[in-house]
């Protein structure tokens, strides 16, 4: 029988034979856990142009959050099928780019651990400090690896995770003019929330104007969808966390032409699972996935039309990116 802290890795192979098909799989790094040696992989797709814009697909930071990547794969897998024979989209990959790495904690993620196999909290790690009303230890703390939230230690180098995804990042997202990432999660809170930067300090986002305007496209192409669109910082602040931390790059070496990058979490509230399943407290991954069947169906096709809303309003993004509010 399949190791169940695998199914996830396997269904990533799985999506890896058909992306090869219609792009491009790289292998980004590995990482050990246990006696395991277990890679990370980075997937594009669409014209080699990096200037194009870009859609990119993330989700595993956190190993015991899987139902992110299953949302991730699940996802991918059938954009693959449908490429296959709809020529409108076979068209639409001809004008943009697609990118992910759909488990970029795969260790954490076999260890059925939040953090990396060296006890780090990957959203935690990048070289950030936060100021404001910090939380104790959920805010990030270098006091033990032992404890959730871990930093990794004062001035060490980046865990090779939270490297690898900036290092994806800089080179297939940041030189697209426009590109908005999705970085998949859950855990927080009864409702899904769709976070933009920053997470850490209260400052106001450069791009509010165009966050608002992805709500309204939002809000106008599914009335009544489920998602809170705020900040991250409104839920609370955090040190360390890699997409303030790739944004800032983008500030400092990709925005002065022009270039629009919107790093975006989808923060999937599992605490609803919680209050329909309170055995669920029970079992170890049980907090962060939706164990019964239909429940996980439901979660499966509830957030199929916002990853194609992301990805239709990236490559459409000349049309609305300017346009005051309406
Ligand atoms: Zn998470």
């Amino acid at each position: 029988m399949l190791n169940p802290n695998l199914v996830e890795i396997e269904n990533q192979n799985a999506l890896i034979e058909q992306w090869q098909k219609f792009g491009r799989v790289e292998k980004l790094s590995e990482v050990q856990a246990d006696d395991r040696t277990l890679p990370i992989y980075g997937l594009t797709l669409g014209p080699d142009d990096r200037s194009l814009p870009t859609f990119g697909i993330f989700a595993g930071v956190h190993g015991l959050e899987r139902v992110g990547s299953h949302v991730a794969i699940n996802f991918l897998t059938p954009l693959l099928s449908q490429l296959a024979w709809d020529e409108t989209l076979q068209e639409t990959f001809r004008h943009m780019r697609l990118v992910a790495i759909p488990i970029v904690n795969p260790g954490g993620m076999y260890l059925n651990s939040r953090s990396n196999p060296r006890g780090v909290d990957i959203m935690r790690n990048a070289p950030v400090e936060a100021h404001g009303d910090l939380k104790p230890l959920v805010s990030g703390h270098r006091i033990s690896p032992r404890l959730p939230w871990y930093r990794g230690k004062a001035g060490a180098e980046m865990e090779v995770e939270t490297r690898t995804l900036i290092d994806f990042l800089k080179r297939e997202m940041l030189p697209s003019r426009f590109s908005m990432a999705l970085d998949v999660h859950s855990g927080f809170g009864m409702r899904d929330r769709l976070w933009f930067p920053y997470s850490r300090s209260r400052e106001n986002f450069p791009y509010r104007a165009q966050v608002n305007r992805v709500s309204e496209l939002l809000a106008g192409a599914y009335p009544h969808h489920v998602y809170i669109v705020e900040p991250q910082h409104q839920s609370y602040l955090l040190h360390g966390d890699p997409w303030d931390f790739i944004f800032d790059e983008h500030q400092k070496n990709f925005a002065s032409d022009g270039r629009i990058f919107i790093p975006w979490c989808l923060e999937m509230g599992s605490w609803s699972w919680l209050k329909k399943n309170p055995m669920q407290l029970f079992t170890r991954h049980g907090i962060f996935n939706p164990i019964l069947p239909h429940r996980y169906r439901r979660i499966m096709r509830r957030h199929r039309p916002l990853l194609d809303f992301f990805k239709q309003a990236t490559l459409n993004h000349s049309v609305w990116r300017d346009r005051g509010n309406s």
